[in-house]
């Protein structure tokens, strides 16, 4: 199993775990070798297998369970508030809906993802076209069914706001491959050589998208 990612701190111990991603995380001290952390890997990766399979079945549900709602590839509880609105919240912990009817507090998970998406993508999306020098025209936050984003031949970039339950590195990676489209209108050798330059660890989110893509769908 390879890591998703390697945190190194002070810390004097070396700890892996699965995170809610499925994703093997490893918290290393600075000096330690990664033939070390690879090592260690093998060692326990029969517990790692196990914990991976709980984390991909609670994923293969639907992200949009009953009391459980996906933001930023994290699932976070739907509770329910005594209040006069039907809207809803986040406190940063969980969400707070002010119904307990399933279709409203569904409507307003949508109105809030899609109000969270553009607070989150249009920022992401200004800051890489300032750093790359990329000039957009026009862009959209839709509900697309099929499409995470899409840029036209007039660099008008469509954002999928459902992105908004992926994690933040997946949210770039559509910012970046759309922002890439300004420049080759294609899926050339270039095209892909350019996304790297932007965002060496793409293909990871390319594989989050291709194997849970689908579920986000579901909203
Ligand atoms: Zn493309």
């Amino acid at each position: 199993m390879t890591p998703s990612k390697i945190i190194r701190s002070k810390r004097r111990t070396l700890s892996i775990s699965i995170n809610d991603n499925a994703e093997l995380i490893v918290r290393a001290p600075h000096k330690l070798s990664i033939d070390k952390i690879h090592d260690f890997i093998i060692e326990k990766e029969k517990w790692l297998n196990k914990q991976k399979k709980i984390v991909n079945k609670r994923l293969s549900g639907s992200f949009l369970d009953k009391d459980m709602a996906l933001y930023l590839g994290s699932l976070f509880p739907i509770k329910t508030a005594q209040c006069q609105s039907n809207k809803l919240t986040f406190n940063g912990e969980e969400f707070l809906a002010g119904s307990s009817e399933q279709e409203i507090i569904s409507l307003s998970l949508k109105k809030w993802y899609k109000n969270k998406f553009k607070e989150v993508a249009i920022p992401r999306l200004t800051y890489f076209a300032d750093k790359y020098n990329i000039s957009v025209n026009q862009v959209r936050i839709k509900d697309q069914k099929t499409l995470w984003g899409s840029c036209s031949s007039r660099n008008n970039i469509n954002l999928n706001y459902l992105l908004i339950m992926a994690p933040m590195y997946v949210i770039d990676y559509v910012i970046i491959h759309e922002l890439v489209h300004t420049i080759h209108k294609n899926h050339s050798a270039n095209f892909w050589k350019t996304v790297e330059s932007m965002m060496p660890n793409f293909k990871e989110a390319k594989s989050w998208l291709k194997e849970f893509g689908y579920k986000l769908r579901k909203l």
